[in-house]
């Protein structure tokens, strides 16, 4: 038998007096400092080999691809999905471009804003683009976030979640799309500079900058700041795609007032009879998200601006039906689950569509509507002993069942 001081670890040569732990194996030991190191060096080989599955994933869309995939889920919004497409391939190409820092030009990375009304797609673009990536994602409120040290969140919070969302994978959360809702809340307040901070508003844009233009940044693992002691994680956001959308209430008409004035400035310039007056957003341009109070530095890290387009009653109609997974495929479904085959008549759909541009309740309305219809229905129905194979909703079925319910429970935030 050796002597007790004799052991030594296999890997080092540290002697057991010098180690915390000796592991013995068959015929040797390893101490605790060799496990840790053998651990990161494990941890390392498995984030590069994540890293080359998200290089060699991305390498096969291109932005055609990209927008055919988006199609499959979003109505509509052609000019968002090229724009996006294009900006989304930039971003992972340039993350996955090998080629040497000193003799490449660098090219900058291209966060998005995407502009339009509420209920009109933003999100769900966001989210698609991410689930087709198959890279973390995660939705943050601009309007709960303030300036550090103010009530309510630090900005960093928002990489929390993404942390969240990527399983503390902080290599994977690195590489992952972080969608910014209502980014035109934290517009500067006034444009005069007042005694008190406008902490919600500039202060939270400026916040943002940090983390939108690419730096390391600490983010509390758990979020938000009941929890002081908890330690940092240093997160670099360089390579995270920032997408960020808001309705810009009333933006409309600082666009519809530049167009006219730059019209009247050159005389033969833009003729403004050809402008389609029923949806400025077009015309969107980062001058105007100036005006409406984002400020420059803001607008310069977020160098993509595209518009989605209202949604008229052909697209509402469409959405009702097409996308993958769109609402009557999921009722078929949940129908189908109790042996029974839905069928709604075609003028219920137009009724549904009809009812939802009436109350101006948008795509989410549709929903509300759908389900008011169909309570009774999938109430009764797993429970009734009926032989019925199969249960068609006609237009009096939908209207009587639809009076019923009163139109202020159908509204959405
Ligand atoms: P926004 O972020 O613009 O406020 P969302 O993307 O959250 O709106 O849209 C709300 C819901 O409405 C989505 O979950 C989706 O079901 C539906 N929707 C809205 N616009 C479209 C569209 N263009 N195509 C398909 N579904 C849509």
């Amino acid at each position: 038998m050796k002597n007790q001081k004799e052991i030594k670890c296999s890997f080092c040569g540290r002697d057991k007096s010098e180690t915390y732990v000796l592991i013995a194996g068959i015929t040797g030991h390893i101490c605790d400092q060799c496990i840790q190191q053998a651990q990161n060096i494990l941890n390392d080989e498995m984030n590069s080999k994540l890293k080359n599955t998200i290089n060699s994933h991305m390498t096969l869309l291109k932005p055609v691809e990209i927008k055919k995939f988006l199609d499959q889920y979003v109505i509509g919004q052609d000019d968002a999905k090229k724009v996006l497409a294009v900006a989304v391939y930039n971003h992972y190409k340039r993350i996955s471009s090998k080629i040497k820092k000193q003799d490449e030009i660098e090219i900058e990375k291209s966060n998005i804003i995407l502009v339009g009304e509420t209920g009109t797609g933003k999100t769900l673009l966001a989210r698609s683009i991410a689930k087709m990536l198959n890279v973390p994602f995660c939705i943050a409120d601009a309007t709960v976030l303030t300036e550090a040290g103010y009530v309510g969140e630090d900005v960093e919070s928002i990489l929390t979640r993404l942390l969240q969302s990527a399983d503390y994978d902080v290599a994977s959360a690195e590489r992952g799309i972080v969608y910014i809702d209502e980014i035109d809340k934290i517009a500067r307040k006034s444009d005069n500079p007042s005694i008190t901070r406008d902490v919600s508003g500039e202060g939270v844009q400026q916040a943002l900058l940090k983390l939108l233009e690419g730096s390391i940044v600490n983010v509390p693992p758990q979020g938000g700041r009941k929890h002081p002691e908890q330690k940092m994680i240093a997160m670099d956001t360089h390579n995270i795609l920032f997408i960020c959308g808001g309705a810009f209430d009333g933006i409309e008409k600082k666009i519809a007032k530049r167009l006219m004035t730059n019209a009247i400035g050159y005389k033969s310039g833009r003729d403004t009879e050809h402008l389609d007056k029923a949806n400025y957003l077009q015309y969107i341009s980062p001058v105007d998200l100036k005006s409406f109070g984002i400020i420059p530095e803001l607008i310069g890290r977020l160098p993509i601006v595209t518009h989605l387009d209202p949604l008229d009653k052909a697209t509402l109609r469409s959405i009702l039906t097409e996308p993958k997974n769109a609402l009557m495929k999921q009722y078929e479904k949940l129908f189908e689950l109790e042996g029974i085959k839905l069928e709604m008549e075609k003028n219920v759909l137009d009724f549904i569509v009809d009812k939802a541009f009436e109350f101006k309740l948008g795509a989410r309305g549709l929903r509300s509507i759908c389900e008011a219809i169909l309570l009774d229905a999938m109430f009764e129905i797993p429970t009734s002993k009926g032989n019925s194979k199969e249960f068609v909703v006609t237009l009096a079925y939908a209207k009587e069942k639809f009076a019923k319910t009163n139109a202020n429970k159908l509204k959405v935030a």
